[in-house]
Parts: structure tokens; C-alpha cells; sequence
């Protein structure tokens, strides 16, 4: 099949405004015979169902959890961005275009990203208006802060709470729609398949989690706003329940599944601890704002903290390396993330991590409690403050900014974070790559879409910070909203769509066999024992840094693994009943099959990009050139050099198999 994305002619800054003068609508008094089902409630599908069930449509939205409200978009930290330019420093819809397709390492495509950039600024508007608490500097406006990869302040922010708070939003824009009888809302529904009639998405199969009762739900259009898949990977920041079920099944039943390997590794998160642990937690990208990244210089030193000999604090400056920004001085702490992570990485691998398991880096506040504290006591007129003084008044600043986060580091890992420098290391925490769309956000299968973190097009092989937001509530309130209208149109004298069909027939009984297989099995291996060993196969031969052998071994791991899983898997309980362990085998099912079209996917590309990284280009030579290239892109890029032009039409020409 060829891949059409859709893209509209003309000027990329004026694709999206003539785009949308001249699609398809549906009128408002026809909309109310058109139904739309929307997976999932987090950012992108809260916000989505929330505007559809606005303009007119009879909205059906499904989430595993007992709320909207609980999506793991509640737990996004940092902030969002947006091209508002209220710091004046400069930024504008171009440059957070440009920061995304780089960030990216040119592999999004970039009339979605230029889309994405034009409508950031609506988005800001939308929620102020809702009544998100932004954070506000003195004067009352609306705060901005900096993440990594860019050289503007763009990210809006509540707090570490960003995500929570833009979720609330969200939420209450859909619990007026449901009380208008416009959203039907299923909470506790997993969706299990798609249904397709003539060629088209004409609705799901779901179980009620709670009673194990299977349903046939029918739609004009089936949005899927699912999340990412990052738990393929077992140890992960997202949420537990986050899977890949909904995009796999529409994947199975036809739509084309894009840059699967695609994984973004972050560089602030909170080390795992042992074998027994089942999550891992985000420390803000926010954090490096402020806090500077080192390892000691000496590694007699690091034997020494390890050891319990030494403190952090006790190493002088010239004793640290402040390995970033020594390397990339143009951003320091504020690489982009894929930079970070490896950059960790690397001094861990050469031995310098600081903790038992080797896996650790500094993130140190100190020289921002000193500046802060300096600034604070000029403001409140303090003559010779003493260090002590100047230290406490820098930390009330950044306790302000990031009090909830230091709060959650000391509960977690039982040292205050104020009074010794914060530890790190890389976790996985997102996934560019998804169900493939095109610029109408429709997957392969008419009828069918795909939005926020389930789609693969914005933010090609690494996504910039405080990004993933922006995209979800893009799709969902300011782009979505008007492609499905385009599609809808054709819809207005259907009528409505019955489930009373062989092919709802088809899809319930597939369902169902699965579900009683996994009861009826009663095999001898826990669901969590399958996940933790794919997870450890993903992590050691599909993580940071991957190479052709590890990943050829990879592949015939995860079919064996499979094979056993299907034979031996254990699930207690019956399926008439709330068991959380059929609906994990279910998931854990499906990254079995994912992970392995991950590990081939990774295989197949020949290059170090973004996120992942092929040990067969970690030379020495490789790796100073790769420095060299980023140094020299970051020197021009704000300055509109002459190179510019040649070194975008090079990389262009090098990846073009990798654009749809
Ligand atoms: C700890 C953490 C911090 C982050 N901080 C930031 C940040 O500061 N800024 C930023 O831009 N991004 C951040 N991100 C990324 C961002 O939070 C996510 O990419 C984004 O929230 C995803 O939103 P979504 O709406 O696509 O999916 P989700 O919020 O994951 O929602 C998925 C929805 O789909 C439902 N669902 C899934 N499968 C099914 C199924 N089969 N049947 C029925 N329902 C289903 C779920 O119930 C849920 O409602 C962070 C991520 C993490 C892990």
C-alpha cells in the first residue's frame, strides 16, 4: 500500500489556514445524527471528546481507569509549550517549528509539526480560559520557563503539576458535555478490537473491567487517543496501566504502525533501586533549569561516595565534571534529552555513576540556591547576608518553583534534596513512534484516528520537553475537531450504524476466546513474571544503545518468550468479575507483539538518531563528530547563516526513506 499523508500544497505557513477554508463541514443541524467514539480521556482524548460533543456530535468516550480525571496525562510535571513570545526573547511559530523538526532529528514531518507550532498559542488561550492556574511572575502574567533543546522560555507551567492541572481543564469541559447528555461516558471500559464494516472504522469492541461483560459499541469514526506504550519496556515513568491495546488492535486490523523503536530515554529520573521495583519516577526536565548535572572528576572519588567514605558536598569544584557543559556549551544542562541520556550514560558506562548500582549522575541545586539567594537579598535590601542567609533565601525561590518535586525525590528516595545534591539517571518515558497517520490524523483505516501520544507524526525520533502536551491538546481541541469533519461529511445520510453485523459477530468472538483462554489456561507463570523478562530484554538489547547482534537476539528472545507465555501463563480469577491480572494479560499479550516489531524496526535502521543510538557508530571519532555537528547546528541556528539551507537539503537528502 502506498502511504498518502495527505499534505496540502502551497506554503507550509499557509497549508493549515487554506486547508481548513476549503475542507469538507458538516452543518451544525446534521452533526447531532453523527456519532463519534473516543478512546481514551487523557489530554488528547478529554480534549477531543470535549469539542466534538461541543460542535454537535454524540460523543462515546472509554477509559480503563474509574475517571477521566485519572489518565496518565495527571502525571505530566514540567509544563507545555507555546509560541507566545510574552518573554520577548524572541521566539515565534517558526522557531518552535524549527526546535521540534531538530529536536526530532528531521524525522517528523514537518507540515504537522509547522501546524502544531501555528496553533500552541490557541492552546494557552483555551486553558486560561478554563481556568487553568498557570503560574503568574509578579506582575500577573503568565509565567514562561526554558526545556531542554531550545535557546527561548517558552513552557507555561502550574507548578510540577502541569499535566493535573490542564487535565482538570479538560475534564470539566467534557463533565458539562456529559451533562448535556452529549458524552456518554464509559468509564472502566477497555477497548478490545475495532470493528470494520465495508472497509471502515464503524466501531469497538469493549469489556466492562467491572463486570467482565463484553459490549458492541458502533460509531461513524473511532478515535484512538490511547497513550504511548512505554510499559513494553516493564520499568518506565508512565503510568502502570499504560499499554499499547487499543493502537495494536487497530494495527492488526490494518492500520500502518510507524517507528515503533522510537523511545524517548530521559535523563531525570530517579534511579531504580533494586530487582523488586515495578515503576520509575520523572524528576521534571524543569529541574535542569536550575540544577547543573556532574560526576566526580576522579575515580577514586566516586569509589569513595559509594563507599559511604566521602559526600557529594565535599568535592570541590575542580573536582567535578560538569560533563554537559563542558561538551555542548552553547546549551549546558539544557541539551536535548536524547544528549542528556546518552551523555549519563556514557560517564556511568566509563564508571563514574554515584550510587550502589553504578546508575546514577548528580543533579546539583547549590549554585542556584547561591544566585538566587544573591538576587533575593539585593531585592529585600539584606546588607552582607551570610552564606547561610543567602542560601536559605535562594531556596524558598526554588521551592516555589519546584517544592512538590523535591517533596516526592525525598519521600522516595529518603535524602533532602536541599542539602545534598539530587541523584538521576535515564529512564523510559515516551514514544514517538505510534499508529501512523496522516495530516488529517486519520490512520490507514478509513474512519479511523489516531491523536496525542498513540500517533507517530509530530515529534519524529525524540520529542523536546513540555511538547507531548501541546501536541495532545493540539490534536484534540484544534485539529481533530475540523480533519473529522472532512470525513464525517460523506456520513450525513447514513443513519445510524448497527452492531447487529457479522463483522461485530466476528470481532466479540475473537474477544471473548482470547479472554477465556487466559482464565481456562491455568499455567504456571504469573502475567507480571512475562512482562519483566520482555522488559528486561528491551531494556539490555533495545534501550539506549542498540547493535545489530543484541537486536537479532532480541527478536528470537521475545518469539521464544512469547511461545512460553502462551502456553504457561497464569491468570487467577474468573472473567465475569474487577480482575486486574486478565486485563494485564490481555496488554502483556500485546507488547509481546509489539516488541518484537520494535526490536525489527530497530534493526532495520542503520542509524543513530534521536533516542536510540547504534553502538556500531560509538567511535570515538563518531562521537566527537556528532558533538562537533550539534555545536555547529547550534551556532547558526538563530542566526540564519548561509550553511543552514545546504545542511538542512543534506540531512533532507539522507532520510528521505525514513518520511511518509
Ligand atoms: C511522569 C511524566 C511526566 C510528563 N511530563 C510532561 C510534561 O511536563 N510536559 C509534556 O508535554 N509532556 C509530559 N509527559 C508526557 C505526557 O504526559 C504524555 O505524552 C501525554 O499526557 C499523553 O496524553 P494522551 O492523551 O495521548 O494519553 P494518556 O494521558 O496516556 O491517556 C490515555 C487514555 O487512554 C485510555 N486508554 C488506553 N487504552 C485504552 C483501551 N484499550 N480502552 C479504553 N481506554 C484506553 C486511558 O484510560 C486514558 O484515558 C510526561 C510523561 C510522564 C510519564
Amino acid at each position: 500500500m502506498a502511504l498518502d499523508s495527505k499534505v496540502p500544497k502551497g506554503s507550509i505557513k499557509d497549508k493549515w489556514t487554506d486547508y481548513k477554508n476549503h475542507i469538507n463541514l458538516v452543518n451544525p443541524a446534521n452533526k447531532r445524527h453523527i456519532d463519534v467514539i473516543v478512546v481514551g480521556t487523557g489530554l488528547a482524548g478529554g480534549s477531543a471528546s470535549a469539542t466534538l460533543a461541543e460542535l454537535g456530535y454524540n460523543v462515546k468516550s472509554f477509559a480503563y481507569q474509574d475517571s477521566p480525571r485519572r489518565a496518565h496525562s495527571i502525571a505530566a510535571q514540567g509544563g507545555i509549550n507555546a509560541a507566545k513570545n510574552y518573554q520577548g526573547d524572541g521566539d515565534s511559530t517558526y522557531r518552535l517549528f524549527y526546535d521540534t523538526v531538530k529536536g526530532g532529528d528531521y524525522r517528523s514531518r514537518e507540515a504537522n509539526v509547522y501546524r502544531l507550532a501555528e496553533v500552541s498559542a490557541n492552546i494557552i488561550d483555551q486553558c486560561v480560559a478554563q481556568g487553568v492556574p498557570f503560574a503568574r511572575d509578579y506582575g500577573g502574567l503568565l509565567d514562561n520557563r526554558s526545556f531542554g533543546g531550545v535557546l527561548v522560555s517558552r513552557t507555561f507551567y502550574a507548578k510540577g503539576q502541569t499535566g493535573q492541572q490542564l487535565l482538570l481543564g479538560a475534564y470539566s469541559a467534557m463533565n458539562r458535555q456529559i451533562a448535556r447528555g452529549k458524552i456518554e461516558m464509559f468509564n472502566r471500559h477497555e477497548m478490545l478490537d475495532v470493528v470494520i464494516v465495508d472497509g471502515k472504522a464503524r466501531g469497538i469492541i469493549a469489556r466492562n473491567l467491572v463486570t467482565g461483560e463484553i459490549e458492541r459499541h458502533a460509531a461513524h469514526a473511532v478515535v484512538i487517543a490511547s497513550g504511548g506504550y512505554g510499559n513494553v519496556y516493564f520499568l518506565s515513568t508512565n503510568a502502570m496501566g499504560s499499554n499499547v491495546t487499543a493502537g495494536w488492535k487497530v494495527h492488526k486490523k490494518g492500520a500502518y504502525f510507524a517507528n515503533p523503536c522510537y523511545t524517548q530515554i530521559h535523563p531525570t529520573c530517579i534511579p531504580r533501586s533494586g530487582d523488586y521495583q515495578s515503576k520509575l519516577t520523572l524528576m521534571s526536565e524543569s529541574l535542569r533549569n536550575d540544577g547543573r548535572i556532574w560526576v566526580p572528576k576522579n575515580l577514586e572519588d566516586v569509589q569513595a561516595i559509594r563507599e559511604g567514605k566521602l559526600k557529594p558536598t565535599d568535592l570541590t569544584e575542580d573536582q567535578r565534571d560538569y560533563y554537559l557543559e563542558r561538551r555542548y556549551p552553547a546549551f549546558g544542562n539544557l541539551v536535548p534529552r536524547d544528549v542528556a541520556s546518552r551523555a549519563a550514560k556514557e560517564r556511568c558506562d566509563a564508571g563514574y555513576g554515584v550510587n550502589a548500582t553504578g546508575e546514577a549522575v548528580y543533579l546539583d541545586f547549590a549554585a542556584s540556591f547561591e544566585r538566587y539567594g544573591k538576587e533575593q537579598a539585593k531585592i529585600q535590601n539584606i546588607s552582607n547576608p551570610s552564606a547561610a542567609k543567602i542560601k536559605e533565601l535562594g531556596q524558598e525561590i526554588v521551592r516555589a518553583k519546584y517544592g512538590n518535586l523535591f517533596q516526592m525525590y525525598e519521600k522516595i528516595v529518603d535524602e533532602n534534596p536541599y542539602e545534598t545534591p539530587m541523584m538521576i539517571y535515564p529512564a523510559v518515558h515516551y514514544t514517538m513512534g505510534g499508529v501512523w497517520v496522516d495530516y488529517n490524523l486519520m490512520t490507514t483505516i478509513p474512519g479511523c484516528y489516531a491523536i496525542g501520544e498513540a500517533n507517530f507524526s509530530d515529534h519524529g525520533a525524540n520529542r523536546l520537553g513540555a511538547s507531548a502536551l501541546m501536541q495532545g491538546l493540539a490534536d484534540g481541541y484544534f485539529v481533530l475537531p475540523y480533519t473529522i469533519g472532512d470525513y464525517l461529511a460523506d456520513d450525513i445520510r447514513t443513519g445510524k450504524i448497527t452492531t447487529d453485523s457479522p463483522e461485530f459477530d466476528a470481532a466479540e468472538k475473537e474477544v471473548s476466546e482470547r479472554i477465556a483462554f487466559f482464565i481456562n489456561n491455568k499455567g504456571t507463570h504469573s502475567v507480571d513474571y512475562y512482562h519483566k523478562k520482555l522488559g528486561k530484554i528491551m531494556w539490555d538489547k533495545c534501550g539506549m544503545s542498540r547493535n545489530a547482534d543484541g537486536l537479532k537476539t532480541a527478536i528470537e528472545e521475545i518469539s521464544t518468550l512469547r511461545k512460553d507465555f502462551w502456553e504457561n501463563v497464569n491468570v487467577p480469577g474468573t472473567a465475569s468479575e474487577y480482575n486486574e491480572q486478565l486485563a494485564k494479560a490481555g496488554r502483556v499479550a500485546d507488547f509481546l507483539e509489539l516488541g518484537e516489531l520494535f526490536a525489527k524496526d530497530a534493526l532495520v535502521r542503520e542509524e543513530s538518531a534521536g533516542g536510540h543510538f547504534r553502538e556500531e557508530h560509538q567511535t570515538e571519532e563518531g562521537e566527537a563528530k556528532r558533538v562537533k555537528e550539534f555545536q555547529f547546528v547550534s551556532a547558526w541556528e538563530y542566526k540564519g547563516a548561509s550553511g543552514k539551507r545546504r545542511y538542512f537539503a543534506q540531512r533532507r537528502t539522507g532520510l528521505r526513506e525514513h518520511r511518509s
